[in-house]
Parts: structure tokens; C-alpha cells; sequence
């Protein structure tokens, strides 16, 4: 073969290699793209489609709800940053329709009655299918702390609920108590036609609590494991 002849195929050879990795490695981006597209449409399209779920950032305006004793946190502002957060979740993850109570430091009535019944009413008119209420305790003990989900037995489905979203918090590594799930005869919860619960989670009253409460990982932590509890409680 002449010289020049061998220089022929040599880049023959190295133009057929480009084509041949260009034609692989376009192939390949196509298949990720298609698997993608099934991932996205698996989760955001079908799951819980036609679920009406309401979130209900406790206290606000005039009522602050209970105060940090080291940092002074108001519970009203990390109970309507958690629930923000819960239905940003909601909303990546499934096609339920999310309705906050509020989605900022207003009054929802004259009087805390008034504010309880228009939470109802909310859900109400929203036909809810589930309401979860977000609070923050406290306590004269300032050592008292952990996470407590409360659940109405005047309702069916409460105490389900409460189990499967505290079981799920606790799945999470988060370095705090778990006090359980208690019967208790909240407003928002006794009154309710949605299957409700009421999350109180951690005191302000407590400094290790109060400072969990309000880190983006624990709030992070908290809003995907609410999720995750929801969407099981839907699927059984
Ligand atoms: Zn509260």
C-alpha cells in the first residue's frame, strides 16, 4: 500500500470510530431520556390524583402560638415554613391537590374559635380527603421534649394515620423522642370529616428541641417522611 493510501484509511478508520461512538452514546442519551420520562410520569402523574389534602399551619397573625424560651422562635412562623415545605413535597412527588389554611401570618378569625372554625370550613369546602395540622409544643418543664402525634377517637381513620406518619418521622436519623400518639380532643380534629392528626413536633420550651425545629435538615427530614406517611396511608 502507497503512503498516501495507509493515511486514506487511517482517517477512514478514525472517522468511522467518531461515528460509532457518537451513534452509541446519542442512543444511550435517548434511553435515559425515555427512562426518565416513564420515572416522571409514574410519580407525578397518577399518584394520588384526586386527592384533595389540607395542611394546616397552626396559630398566626395576632396568635403566635407558643415562643422559643432560648431563641425566642415563634411557633406560627415554623409551623407555616414546615407546612410550605410539606406541600412542596406533595406536590414534586404526587398530583394530589394541596390546600394550606394559610399561606401567610394572617388571622384566620376575630377569636381562636373563629380561626378553628374557618380551618374546618377550609377543608370543608375543599372536600378534603386528609388534614394534617403542623403545631409546636411547649411546656412549663423545660426538659420536657420530643414529637407527639395527636389523633381524634371520634374519628375512624385518625389513629391509622397518626401511627403510619410517626412510625414514618422516626425512619428518618433525627435525634429526637419519640412520645407517641395520643387521643386527644382537638378542635380540629374531633370536628373533621377528613381522617386528621395534629403534629407537635417538639417544644419550644426545650433548647435542643427548639434549635432541631428550626434546621433546614430536620425540617428537610420531616417534610419527606410527612410524604412518605401520607402516600402509604393511601395505598393500603
Ligand atoms: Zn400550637
Amino acid at each position: 500500500m502507497k503512503k498516501n493510501n495507509w493515511k486514506y484509511l487511517l482517517v477512514s478508520i478514525i472517522c468511522a470510530s467518531i461515528v460509532y461512538l457518537l451513534y452509541v452514546t446519542q442512543g444511550n442519551r435517548a434511553e435515559i431520556i425515555e427512562i426518565d420520562n416513564t420515572i416522571v410520569k409514574s410519580n407525578t402523574i397518577d399518584l394520588l390524583e384526586g386527592k384533595n389534602i389540607v395542611i394546616d399551619p397552626g396559630h398566626g397573625g395576632v396568635d403566635n402560638g407558643t415562643t422559643g424560651l432560648t431563641y425566642g422562635t415563634k411557633e406560627k412562623e415554623v409551623n407555616l415554613t414546615v407546612a410550605q415545605n410539606i406541600k412542596q413535597e406533595l406536590e414534586k412527588r404526587t398530583a394530589a391537590t394541596v390546600i394550606l389554611t394559610r399561606d401567610k401570618d394572617i388571622d384566620l378569625g376575630r377569636n381562636q374559635l373563629e380561626a378553628l372554625q374557618k380551618r374546618i370550613q377550609i377543608a370543608d369546602d375543599a372536600s378534603a380527603d386528609l388534614f394534617i395540622s403542623i403545631h409546636h409544643d411547649a411546656f412549663t418543664d423545660p426538659s420536657v421534649n420530643g414529637i407527639t402525634v395527636h389523633y381524634s377517637s371520634h374519628q375512624n381513620k385518625g389513629e391509622n394515620l397518626a401511627k403510619i406518619l410517626l412510625a414514618s418521622i422516626f425512619k428518618q436519623s433525627i435525634d429526637a423522642k419519640n412520645r407517641g400518639v395520643k387521643d386527644s380532643d382537638f378542635y380540629v380534629l374531633k370536628n373533621n370529616s377528613a381522617p386528621a392528626v395534629l403534629l407537635e413536633l417538639g417544644f419550644t420550651s426545650n433548647k435542643e428541641d427548639e434549635i432541631r425545629m428550626v434546621s433546614k435538615d430536620f425540617q428537610s427530614k420531616t417534610a419527606i417522611s410527612i410524604v412518605d406517611g401520607i402516600i402509604e396511608f393511601f395505598a393500603k
